[in-house]
């Protein structure tokens, strides 16, 4: 039997730079597994579990989870099934430990990151979209004010229910989330730039541009077929 490749990317880069949008975009057209820890929390807190109790405290301030809640529900999700395919991961790794503790689980599994896209924003675009954002609470759907909205305002096109706002999404909420990043998040650009997967693109355009763009980037370079 023959192993297909695979296709293990990161995606990093500020709040409100678009990467959920992206990974929505690109896990259909490779077909692989999206792994979004803020996801993975959102439904922990919506299940009223031990991990979701937690992590609640410091997501709605826009503080980071502790590195090892986040970590054990990544590894715990890559090895799942439907994660053999290869996986994209947004959202995570937030902090150095993070990436050694990924390193390490890669290490022990005989997996490998092929590329990490760096998806940068200037911050009057990531204000405007995290304040504009909207959420249905039946799908999950992401809409904005401006810029996504629905047919009818405030209310879920599939689902027919009002959209609500996230708490970290409050503008006060928002400053402290970028704060965070620059603190701890920052550094990790210079961590795999090192490593040479580093991939930059500004996530200033639309959604499909954007995607055009990364496509015609991992075909390229032969990541993709
Ligand atoms: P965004 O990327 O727009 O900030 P996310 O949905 O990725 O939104 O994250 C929302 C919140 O979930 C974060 O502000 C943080 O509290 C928590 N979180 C998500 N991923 C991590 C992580 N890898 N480490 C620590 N906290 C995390
Ligand atoms: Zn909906």
């Amino acid at each position: 039997m023959t192993e297909e490749k695979q296709f293990n990317l990161i995606l990093l880069g500020p709040p409100g730079a678009g990467k959920g949008t992206q990974a929505g975009l690109l896990v259909n057209a490779y077909d692989l597994l999206h792994v979004s820890t803020g996801d993975m929390l959102r439904s922990a807190i919506k299940e009223g579990s031990a991990t979701g109790l937690k992590a609640q405290e410091y997501m709605s301030k826009g503080e980071l989870v502790p590195d090892s809640i986040v970590t054990q529900l990544v590894v715990d999700r890559m090895g799942k099934p439907d994660a053999s395919g290869g996986v994209i991961l947004d959202g995570f790794p937030r902090t150095k430990p993070q990436a050694e503790a990924l390193d390490n689980s890669l290490k022990e599994n005989g997996r490998t990151i092929d590329v990490v896209l760096y998806v940068n924003a200037s911050l009057d675009v990531i204000i405007q979209r995290l304040t504009g954002r909207r959420v249905c609470p039946e799908c999950g759907m992401n809409y904005h004010i401006t810029n996504i909205p629905p047919r009818k305002e405030g209310v879920c096109d599939t689902c027919n229910v009002d959209l609500f706002q996230r708490e970290d999404d409050e503008p006060e909420t928002v400053k402290n989330r970028l704060v965070v990043y620059e603190k701890s998040t920052k550094d990790l650009i210079g961590y795999y730039r090192e490593k040479g997967l580093l991939e930059e693109v500004n996530g200033d355009i639309s959604a499909e541009e954007l995607f055009e763009e990364v496509d015609s980037l991992f075909r390229g370079e032969g990541l993709v077929k």
